[in-house]
């Protein structure tokens, strides 16, 4: 049988990295992935480019970037492993990146850059690599420590770490391994659930804006109310099921079913205002004067709503204007749902953090371990998950070596 110190589960993003450092910190490391091709949501990550960080990310403060029963899990991994020393990897593997906009940093030229340069890590920390391999079965071993059944036989490791990702995408090996031993071994599972996801409306209803598909512009969008209140300024995207875009995958982490979300199309502009100016001096249709402020195939479509809206500006009753201002401005609809696992970038909910220990990411089952996505820890997007994934990879891996 054969023997390592350390056997990590899921070669991701967390996995990848968590097995390199700890390679290099000297320990006997085993990485086992169910798919034949490692990383592969870093590949089709941010559009093939991987958005790998964010500047912006202030480990005091993690609740403004991440969700979980308890946003202040991260904090002491974030802490210890921020986006410069990240950046600072990549730099030092010569990969040429840049910054987006809000703090996001992309690659350059495509995210096999990445994925070579944590395959770089492993290799220089020694660190041994199956793939494709199941592990059917993981037990406690006789003498400590867990032995797996695997199809290339029985396999012995003093610790375990579970780096097995999130639901999303399982066409592409997601799988939920890492909330079934969390399970097996009696460790409380949040709820898991799609997010950064599209959100999708009853068709009938949706039918009058179908024709949008593919139009965006800049909005406004929130959800909830009060402290839990969630607001967002960012693009949104109409699609032939519903809405999309960085600002609805920002609001879908934080939407609850059966609740609605708010949309100002026209954020920043008193749009009120700039109607009753236009009756004012114009005499033109009002689809065109609205055309002047938003994309003309959304002032079109909107203005089919109320027969009010079908006439020059100048003709239209003052109270039809501040109603159609008030529409645009104060846009409330209830989702019926998500496009789910097949289109969410994450999965929010996963291992329970009362669970783990925040400074280790070990479990109370000593010397289980889970990071990155399988953990109820959920980034905004924009980089967030992937630092995350590196920063839990990274405590876990200084933690292994330490004891
Ligand atoms: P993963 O990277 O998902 O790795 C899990 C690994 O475990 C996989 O290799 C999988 O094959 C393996 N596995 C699963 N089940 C088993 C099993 N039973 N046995 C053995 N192995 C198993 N985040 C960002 O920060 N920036 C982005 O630009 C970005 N873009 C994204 C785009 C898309 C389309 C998607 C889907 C996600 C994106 N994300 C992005 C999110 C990010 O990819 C994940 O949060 C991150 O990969 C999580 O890392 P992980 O190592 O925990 O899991």
């Amino acid at each position: 049988m054969q023997s390592f110190d350390v056997a990590v589960i899921g070669a991701g993003a967390a996995g990848l990295f968590c097995a390199g450092v700890a390679g290099q910190l000297g320990l006997r490391v085993l990485l086992v992935d169910h798919a034949p091709k490692v990383a592969e949501k870093v590949r089709i990550s941010g559009g093939g480019r991987c958005n790998f960080t964010n500047r912006d990310l202030d480990p005091r403060a993690p609740h403004k970037h991440f969700l979980g029963e308890n946003p202040h899990f991260c904090r002491s991994a974030l802490s210890r492993y921020t986006p410069n020393d990240f950046i600072e990897l990549v730099r030092r593997h010569g990969i040429p990146h840049h910054e987006k906009h809000k703090g996001q940093l992309f690659g350059d030229r495509s995210s096999d850059d990445f994925i070579r340069m944590l395959l770089a890590e492993c290799e220089a920390g020694g660190v041994t690599r199956w793939q494709p391999c199941k592990v059917e079965a993981v037990r406690q071993g006789a003498e400590g420590g867990y032995a797996l059944d695997t199809d290339r036989g029985v396999v012995q490791a003093g610790r375990l770490v579970i780096a097995t990702g999130g639901l999303s995408i399982p066409q592409i090996g997601a799988s939920d391994f890492g909330l079934r031993i969390a399970r097996q071994f009696g460790l409380r599972i949040v709820a898991p659930r799609a997010a950064l996801v599209p959100l999708t409306f009853d068709a009938q209803a949706w039918s009058p804006y179908a024709s949008l598909a593919g139009l965006s512009l800049p909005v406004r969008i929130a959800t909830g109310e009060k402290k839990q209140r969630a607001v967002f300024d960012e693009d949104l995207l109409f699609t032939h099921r519903g809405l999309s875009g960085p600002a609805v995958l920002q609001i879908s982490s934080y939407w609850q079913p059966d609740s609605p979300v708010q949309l100002d199309l026209a954020p920043g502009l008193a749009l009120d205002e700039v109607l009753r100016q236009a009756k004012a001096r114009s005499r033109r249709l009002l689809a065109n004067e609205l055309a002047a402020h938003l994309p003309a195939r959304l002032a079109d479509a909107w203005v089919q709503q109320e027969a009010a809206w079908q006439r020059p500006v100048n003709e239209v009753p003052d109270k039809a204007l501040a109603q159609l201002a008030q529409r645009l401005s104060d846009w409330s609809l209830v989702p019926t749902g998500t496009e789910g696992w097949r289109k969410a970038e994450v999965m929010a909910g996963g291992v329970d953090t009362r669970e783990l220990s925040s400074q280790t990411l070990e479990s109370k089952q000593p010397g289980l371990y889970f990071i990155g996505e399988v953990v109820d820890v959920t980034g905004w997007l924009g980089g967030y998950n992937f630092q995350w994934a590196w920063a839990s990879a990274f405590a876990c891996a200084q933690a292994l070596a330490a004891s």
